[in-house]
């Protein structure tokens, strides 16, 4: 049986350590970061994640903003807000819920948040930085799974990683944030042959399809790492992308769903805020 990587555990170490820095920050400078949370439309999930990283903000003493906008905005409207909130000084990271009404030129959007305050790395200055393994932000899901994998601090040098998913915002960055941790990465996807095949060979597994129990535990190999970033509603349970029940026998570590990486997202999200604040007033802790 796997041991169970618990990111609800691990994220909320890290925000303890957040809140201490902030203190710090807040008694010798005066100083608290400050987060700007924008979205569009009214999708619940949506809401419910940003009313999430609101209460998180107040719990480690940051500043928070959270900017609802109608579907209906226009584009010049959502590019006016960021142009203000790029100029905030009391906001030091900004991060934008997509996808962005119909007609909205997402791009645009992207370009327009300062690269300083891209907190989840969606400038593609930020991004292009990233894949020149330059110093940027990472994005906090991505960073979120590789800082869950380095918590079983296991030397994975040379090891065989497969990524299921190549999505811009989860699936590409973590095939390159482990290839930079020196892994070898196969990139998986809806077109891939004979997924299990390429399973089969995987140390560590990162499955990011969004489709439930898309990897079932005969397609593992034996004592691997497992990290499901995937979330899927089936009959009103969030279930993720490996089937739990037979992965964990097979696995020599698992993350669960719900407990493993969301949690791990917003901790990354608060600790990019914290890094955003400190460069930005040329501040050390
Ligand atoms: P996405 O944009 O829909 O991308 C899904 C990727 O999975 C695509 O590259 C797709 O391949 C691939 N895929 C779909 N079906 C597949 C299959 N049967 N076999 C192999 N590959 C398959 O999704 P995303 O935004 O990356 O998110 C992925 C999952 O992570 C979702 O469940 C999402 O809710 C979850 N998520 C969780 C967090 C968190 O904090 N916990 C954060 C972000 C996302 P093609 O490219 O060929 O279409």
């Amino acid at each position: 049986m796997s041991n169970i990587i618990n990111g609800r555990e691990i994220s909320k170490k890290r925000l303890i350590e957040i809140e201490e820095k902030v203190k710090y920050l807040s008694d010798k400078y005066g100083k608290v970061p400050g987060l700007a949370v924008v979205y569009i439309g009214n999708d619940k999930a949506s809401e419910v994640y940003v009313n999430t990283i609101i209460k998180k903000c107040t719990k480690v003493h940051f500043y928070s903003e959270k900017h609802l906008l109608s579907e209906n905005v226009s584009e010049d409207e959502i590019l006016d807000l960021i142009n203000n909130l790029n100029k905030n000084e009391k906001i030091n990271g900004i991060i934008i819920q997509f996808p962005l009404p119909k007609g909205i030129d997402e791009n645009k959007i992207k370009f327009a948040l300062s690269y300083e305050k891209d907190v989840d790395c969606i400038n593609p200055i930020n991004v292009g930085m990233l894949y020149s393994n330059s110093k940027s932000f990472l994005p906090c899901t991505p960073k979120g799974v590789i800082e869950l994998i380095k918590s079983i601090n296991q030397d994975l040098t040379g090891k065989s990683a497969v990524v299921v998913g190549r999505s811009n915002i989860v699936g590409k960055p973590v095939a390159e944030l482990l290839q930079q941790e020196n892994l070898t990465v196969t990139l998986c996807h809806s077109k891939t042959k004979d997924l299990k095949e390429h399973l089969l060979r995987a140390d560590v597994v990162v499955a990011a399809a969004g489709r439930a129990n898309l990897i079932k535990g005969d397609m593992l190999k034996e004592n691997c790492i497992v990290i499901d970033v995937g979330t899927n509603v089936v009959d009103g349970k969030l279930v993720g992308d490996v089937e739990f029940d037979s992965a964990v026998k097979k696995a020599s570590y698992i993350t669960p769903v719900p407990g493993g990486v969301g949690p791990m997202t917003i901790a990354m999200l608060l600790e990019n805020t914290l890094e955003a604040c400190l460069k930005q007033c040329e501040l050390k802790l």
